[in-house]
C-alpha cells in the first residue's frame, strides 16, 4: 500500500491485522494464527521491565495472557479501522462491551440518559447492577428536546443505539453529539447495526462506540464477542484501566474467528442489504402489511438521516402485519427458511415475533394491535426467501 491515496475500507479490511514476516526466513502465513496463551514469558528482566513500563503508560503492552497477544491486537486494529478509532477493547460478548462502556464512564450517584430504543438487556443491567451502585438511569426518546427535560446536575453520560432496537429508529447522532458537548456528557453509541462498516458514530461526534462482534463482524453465528472503541486519550485511559481491573478477556480462537469474519464483512453486509430491500419490495405488495421499518426504504421516517449518515444498510427489517397474535404465530411457524431465534448478522435468515411488552417502552412505536415481526435477511437466495414469506403469509390468513 505504497500509494498516497487512502485505500477504501474494503481494502483495509483485507490488509489489517496480517501476520508479519519472520525475519529468519522472510515468509509469513497469509492468515494470522490463533495465538492461544494464558501467560507470556520474557527473554530477560529488562524485557519484562519495558513491557511493564509500556503498560503503565497505557500502551497495548503484554505482560500476561488476559489482554491477549498478536491475534487480539490484530482484531483490535480491525475494529479501529472499522470505527475510525484510536483504540479498541475486546470483551467476551456484546453485552459485556456495553457494561465496559458503562463502568468506564460512570461513578456511583451519577445519572445516565438512555435512549428508549436501546437494546433491551441494558435495562436489565440497570435493574440488577447499576441500581445497586446508585447509578441513576432515565429512559427517553433520543431527541435533544426530550433529553434536555431529563437532565440532572449529576448527568454524565448519554447512551444511545442507532438505529434503535426492534424498529430501527434512526437517531440524529451529530445533533446528539452537539447536545452532549453542550452539557459535558459522554456520548456512547451502540453501533452493532452499522458495525463500523456502514455507520461510524465516532466520525459523527460520538465519544464511544460499542459493537457486538457476535453479529455482522463474526458473521457466522458461531462466536460471542464485543468491542468498545474511542478516540479521546483521556477516555481511552479510563476504558483501558477499567478493562484491566474488571478482567474482561476473550479467547484467541474467538478473536481469530472475528478477524476471519471481518474479511468478508463488506460482501456479506452488501448482499444482506440488497436482499432485504428486495424482501421489502415484496412485502409492500402484500395486503397484510401495514408498515415496514427499514431506514434504507424511502418510506421510512429515518430515511433522510440514513442517507446523510450511513454508507449502506444491512439485512435487518421489521414488518407490522395486520394479523392478530394467533395468525402472526401461524405466519412465523409457517416459515421454513427463517430460523425462529434472537440475534442476527450471520449467514442465515432469522425471524422473531416481537413481544408488544418489549415495544411498550419505545416512544417510536405507534401502539396498535398489529403484530410486529423482525426479520434478519441472510445470504440465501432472496427469491427463495420471498417465496417462503409468501407461502407463510397465505397459510396465516
Ligand atoms: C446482540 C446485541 C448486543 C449484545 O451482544 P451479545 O454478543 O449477544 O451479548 C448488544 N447490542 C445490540 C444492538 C445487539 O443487537
Amino acid at each position: 500500500m505504497a500509494n498516497s491515496v487512502t485505500p477504501h475500507l474494503d481494502t483495509l479490511l483485507q490488509h489489517t491485522g496480517v501476520a508479519q514476516f519472520d525475519p529468519a526466513h522472510g515468509a509469513a502465513p497469509v492468515a494470522l494464527p490463533s495465538m492461544r496463551t494464558s501467560t507470556v514469558r520474557f527473554q530477560n528482566l529488562d524485557a519484562l521491565d519495558r513491557a511493564q513500563a509500556g503498560k503503565a503508560r497505557g500502551e497495548r503492552s503484554v505482560t500476561y495472557g488476559r489482554v491477549g497477544m498478536e491475534t487480539h491486537a490484530a482484531l483490535e486494529e480491525v475494529f479501529c479501522q472499522l470505527e475510525g478509532a484510536e483504540r479498541a477493547f475486546l470483551a467476551s460478548s456484546g453485552l459485556a462491551a456495553v457494561t465496559l462502556a458503562f463502568f468506564s464512564t460512570l461513578n456511583s450517584h451519577d445519572h445516565v440518559l438512555v435512549a428508549d430504543c436501546s437494546y433491551g438487556p441494558v435495562r436489565y443491567l440497570d435493574k440488577i447492577v447499576l441500581s445497586r451502585m446508585d447509578i441513576q438511569v432515565s429512559y427517553c426518546r433520543a431527541t435533544p428536546a426530550a433529553l434536555e427535560a431529563q437532565l440532572r446536575p449529576n448527568t454524565r453520560v448519554l447512551y444511545v443505539e442507532s438505529p434503535g432496537s426492534l424498529l430501527f429508529e434512526m437517531l440524529d447522532i451529530p445533533a446528539l453529539a452537539a447536545f452532549a458537548r453542550q452539557h459535558k456528557l459522554i456520548l456512547a453509541v451502540d453501533n452493532t447495526w452499522g458495525s463500523g462498516y456502514i455507520y461510524r458514530p465516532l466520525d459523527l461526534g460520538a465519544d464511544i462506540s460499542v459493537v457486538a462482534g457476535t453479529k455482522y463482524v463474526g458473521g457466522h453465528s458461531d462466536l460471542m464477542l464485543g468491542a468498545v472503541m474511542a478516540k479521546d486519550p483521556g477516555l481511552i485511559k479510563r476504558i483501558n484501566d477499567t478493562h484491566y481491573a474488571m478482567g474482561y478477556s476473550v479467547s484467541a480462537d474467538d478473536a481469530w474467528l472475528a478477524i476471519r469474519g471481518a474479511r468478508t464483512l463488506p460482501i456479506r453486509m452488501r448482499q444482506s442489504a440488497q436482499s432485504a430491500l428486495e424482501v421489502c419490495v415484496f412485502l409492500e405488495s402484500r395486503p397484510e402489511v401495514a408498515r415496514l421499518y427499514h431506514p434504507a426504504l424511502p418510506t421510512d421516517p429515518g430515511h433522510t438521516l440514513w442517507q446523510r449518515d450511513c454508507t449502506g444498510s444491512n439485512g435487518m427489517l421489521a414488518v407490522e402485519l395486520k394479523l392478530d397474535n394467533a395468525a402472526a404465530r401461524r405466519f412465523v411457524d409457517g416459515l421454513t427458511l427463517f430460523g425462529i431465534g434472537f440475534s442476527w448478522g450471520g449467514f442465515e435468515s432469522l425471524v422473531q415475533l416481537v413481544d408488544h411488552g418489549a415495544l411498550q417502552v419505545h416512544g417510536y412505536w405507534s401502539r396498535n394491535d398489529n403484530a410486529i415481526v423482525r426479520l434478519h435477511i441472510g445470504l440465501e437466495s432472496p427469491a427463495d426467501l420471498i417465496a417462503d414469506l409468501a407461502q407463510a403469509l397465505d397459510r396465516a390468513a
